[in-house]
C-alpha cells in the first residue's frame, strides 16, 4: 500500500497567475497578466545587496527582521500615517506580503471561524482561510466601481465572524477604500472580537492625487489589525519575496509564534540593503506619479482598440471591458488573446469563488512603454 494524501485544498488548482504566465511563455506572448514590472529596479539597491553580501552579512538576522530595517519602517509609518509603532514589538519582516497574510490567518483562525472576503479577491485569501480550518464568507463588490455595500457586511456579521480581510489599493480593480468605508468598518467592528487583515501591498501606487488610507491611520481599527506590506511592489523586485506585517504587540506576539517555526527569519543581505535604502523617501513618494504615467500611457495606446477602460485609482492594474467585442467567458477570451494575439491578461472571474462574468480582463501596466505600446498594437484587431 502506498500513502495517499487527503487533500487539504481539494478544490484548488494552479494559481491563475502561473497558469497565464506559463501559457504566455509557451506562445511568446507579451505578459500583462501576472503583476510584475518588466523594467529594472534601482541599481543603487542591488549595489547595496552586493555590498552587504561582500561584507559578510550572510548569516541569520533576528527572526523578527533586521532591527535597523524595522526602525526605518517605524519612522516611515510615523511620517506617512502619523502613527507611532514600536519597531521591536509591532513589525515582523516576512518573505512577501502573501506570507504575511497567510501567517495572520494561521495566527487567529480556529476551526469553523468565518472570515468575510470581498470579491473579486486576490486568489490566495480563500485557500489561506480554508487550510486554517476557517470558512470564507464572500461578499461581491458592486460592479463597476467595486465599492463595498456595508449593509451586506452588517447582514453577514454574526457570532462566528472572526475576521474581515480588506485590500486597498485593490487588486484586481484598482479601487481605493474611502474614509467613509473605514469609518463604516470601524462602526461595525466596534465592541466585537473581529480582527481586520489589511492587505496594503500597493500602498504607494495611488494615482490622481488621491491618498492611500491605511488602517494604521485609524487607531480604533489598528488595535485589531494585521497590516500587510510588500517591498517587492515598492522597489520593483517582486521576485525577492520580501514584505512585512505590522500589528499591535499582543497580536504580533502570537503572529511571531507561527512565523518562527515556519520561515523563522528572512534573507539577510536584502534586509541590510533595504535598511539603508529606506531613507531615500523619493523612491516611494514618487512611485504613484511614475505608475500613473504608465497607466495613462497604456490608456492612450488602448484607445486604438475596442476595449473600454474601467477607472483605476491605484495598484499595478487596470480593468478593461470587452462588452460588445465578444460573447466568450473571460477565461476563454484571455486564453484566445494569448494564442491568437500574443497578449496575456488575467480573467477577473478567477478572483471569485463562484465565477461572476462581467466581461472584464485585468491588465498589468507596470511595464516599459514599448511593452505597453506593442501590447495595445496587437489588440487593435481583436474581434
Ligand atoms: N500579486 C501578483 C498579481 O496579482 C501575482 C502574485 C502571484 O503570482 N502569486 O498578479
Amino acid at each position: 500500500m502506498k500513502p495517499t494524501i487527503q487533500s487539504k485544498l481539494p478544490n484548488v488548482g494552479t494559481t491563475i497567475f502561473t497558469e497565464m504566465s506559463v501559457l504566455a511563455q509557451q506562445y511568446k506572448a507579451i505578459n500583462l497578466g501576472q503583476g510584475f514590472p518588466d523594467f529594472l529596479m534601482d541599481s543603487a539597491i542591488t549595489d547595496l545587496v552586493n555590498e552587504a553580501m561582500q561584507k559578510g552579512h550572510n548569516q541569520y538576522v533576528h527572526m523578527n527582521g533586521l532591527p535597523a530595517l524595522r526602525e526605518g519602517l517605524a519612522e516611515k509609518v510615523k511620517e506617512l500615517y502619523n502613527t507611532d509603532i514600536d519597531a521591536n514589538d509591532e513589525i515582523t519582516v516576512t518573505p512577501g506580503g502573501t506570507y504575511a497574510i497567510y501567517t495572520a490567518f494561521t495566527t487567529i483562525l480556529q476551526k469553523g471561524d468565518e472570515v468575510i472576503v470581498f470579491e473579486p479577491a486576490y486568489d490566495s485569501y480563500i485557500p489561506n482561510i480554508e487550510i486554517n480550518g476557517g470558512v470564507a464568507v464572500p461578499i461581491s463588490l458592486s460592479y463597476p466601481d467595486y465599492s463595498i455595500n456595508w449593509d451586506l457586511v452588517k447582514e453577514k456579521i454574526n457570532a462566528k465572524t472572526k475576521a474581515i480581510i480588506i485590500n486597498s489599493p485593490h487588486n484586481p480593480s484598482g479601487a481605493l477604500l474611502q474614509d467613509a468605508d473605514l469609518k463604516k468598518l470601524s462602526e461595525l467592528v466596534l465592541g466585537t472580537g473581529i480582527f481586520i487583515i489589511s492587505d496594503e501591498v500597493y500602498e504607494h501606487l495611488v494615482f490622481d492625487n488621491k491618498e492611500h488610507l491605511s488602517v494604521l491611520k485609524y487607531p480604533e481599527l489598528y488595535e485589531r489589525s494585521f497590516v500587510c506590506f510588500s517591498f517587492g511592489k515598492t522597489y520593483h523586485c517582486t521576485g525577492w519575496k520580501m514584505g512585512y506585517c505590522i500589528a499591535p504587540p499582543s497580536l504580533m506576539k502570537e503572529f511571531r509564534k507561527v512565523h518562527q517555526f515556519n520561515c523563522f527569519t528572512c534573507n539577510s543581505p536584502t534586509q541590510f540593503a533595504l535598511a539603508a535604502y529606506i531613507k531615500n523617501k523619493e523612491a516611494y513618494l514618487g512611485l504613484g506619479k511614475f505608475l500613473q504615467g504608465k497607466r495613462d500611457y497604456f490608456m492612450e495606446a488602448m484607445k486604438a482598440t475596442k476595449f473600454k477602460p474601467l477607472p483605476s485609482y491605484g495598484s499595478y492594474f487596470q480593468l478593461y471591458s470587452y462588452d460588445g467585442i465578444s460573447e466568450e467567458t473571460e477565461k476563454e477570451l484571455a486564453v484566445r488573446l494569448i494564442k491568437e494575439y500574443g497578449v496575456a491578461t488575467i480573467p477577473v472571474s478567477a478572483f471569485y469563488n463562484i465565477a461572476i462574468e462581467n466581461k472584464v480582463l485585468r491588465f498589468c501596466f507596470a511595464k516599459k512603454e514599448e511593452t505597453l505600446q506593442e501590447a495595445a498594437n496587437r489588440l487593435i484587431n481583436v474581434k
